[in-house]
């Protein structure tokens, strides 16, 4: 497990008080992921969220109503999400997923098992 996600998860475990604190990392990058981008945004996302946001070191803490900056490692975490959420289409059977299921089946597309190659390891 990455050290990012350690963090997360130390987090959640120690702040969040509802059933997310013992979910699947996923659950609790997706919840954060969410919060990064209310804030981001302008928008309140609750006070739990956003402390934990900010003192995990993601958030620069600013005024209320004010659009949040990220820190480096907010951008970092939101850069690979972002990764982690696109999705690319097999190029056989034309069904999508997103490169982390790809990447969980060893570069196989899930679905008919074909190989998918991808522009940037065809490069390297
Ligand atoms: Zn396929």
């Amino acid at each position: 497990m990455s050290d990012i996600n350690k963090i997360i998860q130390k987090l959640f475990s120690e702040r969040w008080t509802k059933n997310l604190a013992d979910a699947p990392i996923e659950d609790q990058r997706e919840q954060l992921f969410k919060t990064l981008t209310d804030q981001a945004g302008g928008y309140w996302s609750g006070h739990t969220a956003y402390h934990l946001a900010v003192d995990g070191g993601f958030l620069i803490d600013s005024d209320s109503g004010s659009k949040k900056k990220l820190t480096t490692l907010g951008e970092m975490f939101m850069e690979s999400m972002k990764i982690e959420r696109e999705k690319i289409e097999c190029w056989s059977c034309g069904a999508e997923m997103t490169l982390n299921e790809r990447s969980e089946n060893d570069g196989d597309c899930p679905y008919c098992g074909s190989e998918i190659e991808l522009d940037i390891e065809a490069k390297s």
